[in-house]
């Protein structure tokens, strides 16, 4: 069984500048755990987006939205 969870928020606010951003830069699968779940082996993979910043001068330029467990 195999789980696929994303976030559904459009998008998310810069940790460098705190300026919203929904512009998605690339997109990767994590597979932080697999957890047991009434018996049963979960492998839960999770589609972690990577956005761009749209302030010229903050100093992260891309961040990875932060996923709770
Ligand atoms: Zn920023």
């Amino acid at each position: 069984m195999r789980t696929e969870a994303r976030s559904t928020a459009s998008g998310w606010a810069c940790p460098g500048c705190e300026s919203w951003s929904s512009r998605v830069h690339s997109s990767y699968l994590r597979f932080p755990a697999d957890m047991p779940s009434g018996g049963l082996r979960v492998l839960l993979c999770l589609r972690v987006r990577r956005f761009a910043c749209r302030v010229a001068l903050c100093p992260r330029r891309t961040f990875v939205e932060q996923v709770p467990d």
